[in-house]
């Protein structure tokens, strides 16, 4: 068995979906479920139209949404669907891209991103106007310039508490009702990596909560080119990321086994 077989016995008996809780002290796990057969339905949907916004006629279909966009430059992503239960009994899917598709958050019919994206781009848009002019005068300075040093600093400094202003906007929900900074709650050995709370079962997760779903499985399968390190391969379905998800998601599945 290769290692992405063995990867994805994994996936497939213990659940994609995991993460460690502080508070009850043990791994908290969301099956897949019949979620694998949906993404398989998605899988098929992305094959034949070509395109993540199949749902608008072809005319007005945007040029961006292809999937030509996973196969060129910028590679594959993830994708993730959930099967919830909502209020009134009635159960339904739920789907989402990991990140931004092509530089866009949001989707019409795919569960958008934790965080408020017009904000993150107000904080974001000077800062990093300042990080680029400073880039344009160090290119310009030499070597040895002690100038240049004092400048090198100073733009690693703008873009780590640009970094830390845009986490400060991340909360994430669980299950028991709790909504926390994300992180407050993440358990990792380091700090949070860029992107944490972008991948698919955050979002999902998050959305659920917000509408009063309860989720009965998520899966998340790569689409497009394989990525660089060769550990993503087109249409394999992967357990949510052990850098940026699992340090989250104990908290976030929170609860959710008492509903
Ligand atoms: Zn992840
Ligand atoms: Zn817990």
């Amino acid at each position: 068995m290769c290692p992405e077989q063995a990867n994805n016995e994994h996936a497939t008996r213990l659940g994609s979906c995991y993460g460690w809780c502080r508070r009850c002290k043990q791994v908290h796990t969301l099956p897949m479920g019949h979620a694998r057969d949906l993404c398989r339905g998605l899988m098929l949907e992305l094959e034949q139209t070509k395109r993540i916004d199949w749902h608008v006629p072809p005319k007005q279909a945007d040029p961006r949404l292809t999937t030509d966009y996973l196969f060129g430059p910028a590679r594959g992503q993830m994708f993730g669907v959930m099967e919830y239960v909502d209020d009134r009994g009635q159960v339904g899917c739920a789907k989402a891209f990991s990140g931004q598709y092509n530089g866009i958050w949001h989707v019409d019919g795919w569960v958008g991103p934790l965080v408020d994206t017009s904000e993150m781009d107000r904080i974001s848009r000077p800062v990093e106007r300042t990080i680029k002019e400073l880039g344009r005068t160090i290119a310009g300075l030499s070597d040895d310039d002690p100038l240049r040093r004092d400048l090198v600093n100073k733009r690693r400094a703008l873009s780590k508490g640009l970094m830390k202003k845009i986490h400060g906007l991340y909360t994430v929900s669980n299950f028991r009702g709790e909504t926390r900074l994300m992180a407050d709650v993440f358990e990792g050995p380091g700090g949070m990596p860029t992107g944490t709370g972008d991948c698919c079962a955050p979002k999902l997760l998050n959305h659920a909560v917000h509408n009063q779903w309860i989720p009965l499985g998520i899966a998340e399968f790569y689409w497009g080119l394989e990525n660089r390190s060769g550990s993503k391969k087109h249409g394999r379905f992967y357990p949510a990321c052990t850098e940026k998800c699992q340090p989250i998601l104990g908290f976030m599945l929170c609860g959710l086994a008492d509903k």
